[in-house]
């Protein structure tokens, strides 16, 4: 991959407008035709993000040959930063609040230090998967990889995508509870949740998760039946999730136990929020992270992270943790027992 080429690469930036109207927002793309119906203020986020992803998807273009375009454009999107760095990636950014949305491909680096801008994991694209690439794992028997591995990646993807799609006043049980959701749904975006598995996740007495998520225009609850809180998904982005379901159910799975950083069970949804946003991104018993990314992670600030984070370090989650000023990195390890 190169950063930083002598001629300018193809442009990789779509944007979009949403222009408020009487009877809803209008989405505006100068791509395409304009919609016949305006949007309900809450499904325009996600009918933004979708829109979005399906122009990226159209635009696939193999993984070598994708530059930073933030850096092509004199990097003006963010702050000064040490110049480009890591991997290109696809990077949701808001402007204005929440008129103008742009996808465009970014180093780590830009990404990172870019305000209101959260990374869309190429599981939300899997048309744009270069045939260079090798295919995701699908045939690949079990056995041979690290047990938890594909799991955490999953989890770690749809969380980074949960931390762009919903609306920054979403809680954190809201999050827990979309990250399930979002796992667990049928291809048509249908989710029966049981009673029973809400009371483990201790939101079988809530309404307040699935109100806000409502609000946002993420889900629409269709009602309670046979021991089952039923919903329908509305964020269309996730619909379009590459891997299968049973794959998803896995990774929903250990979402809810996060091994090895499992939390004591009366842990507070912030704490498990943090908690799941750390154990994505321990490899083997140590781990280290952007303090931005992670904050972003936990829907919080780096102020208040720390108090999480040292929350874990008081449950013996982590054995420690410490800021890498230097590096703009949060770093920790686990204990030394399981
Ligand atoms: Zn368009
Ligand atoms: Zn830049
Ligand atoms: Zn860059």
């Amino acid at each position: 991959m190169r950063l930083c080429t002598t001629h300018v690469g193809v442009r990789r930036i779509w944007t979009v407008e949403l222009r408020p109207q009487q009877g809803g927002p209008v989405l505006v793309c100068p791509h395409c035709l304009p919609p016949p119906h305006p949007l309900t203020a809450g499904s325009a986020r996600s009918a933004v993000l979708a829109h979005l992803a399906q122009h990226a998807r159209r635009d696939a273009l193999p993984s070598h040959l994708r530059t930073c375009q933030c850096h092509e454009r004199g990097c003006r999107w963010h702050p000064r930063h040490r110049g480009c760095s890591g991997s290109v990636l696809l990077v949701l950014t808001r402007a204005q609040g929440g008129r103008l949305w742009r996808l465009a491909d970014a180093c780590t680096a830009c990404a990172a230090v870019t305000a209101q801008a959260a990374v869309v994991p190429d599981a939300l694209l899997p048309a744009a998967v270069s045939p260079r690439k090798t295919p995701r794992q699908p045939h690949s028997p079990t056995g041979s990889r690290r047990p938890g591995g594909d799991e955490r990646v999953r989890v770690k993807e749809m969380l980074t995508y949960l931390a762009a799609a919903l609306p920054r006043f979403c809680s954190p049980s809201a999050r827990l509870l979309a990250l399930q959701c979002a796992l667990r749904a049928d291809v048509q975006g249908h989710i029966r949740l049981p009673y029973g598995f809400l009371r483990g996740m201790r939101l079988a007495s809530h309404a307040a998760p699935w109100n806000e998520l409502k609000h946002a225009g993420w889900l629409h609850c269709t009602g309670r039946q046979h021991g089952c809180m039923q919903a329908q998904l509305l964020d269309a982005a996730v619909l379009t999730q590459a891997p299968g379901r049973e794959q998803r159910a896995r990774a929903a799975h250990w979402a809810l136990h996060p091994i090895p950083l499992t939390t004591p069970r009366e842990t507070l949804p912030s704490v498990q929020l943090a908690a799941l946003a750390v154990a994505v991104h321990t490899e083997a018993d140590s781990g280290r992270v952007g303090v931005e990314d992670l904050a972003r992670l936990c829907a919080t600030a780096p102020p208040p992270l720390e108090d999480l984070l040292d929350q874990l370090t008081l449950t013996r989650t982590l054995a420690f943790w410490r800021q890498d000023l230097e590096a703009g990195e949060i770093r920790w390890q686990l204990p030394e027992h399981p």
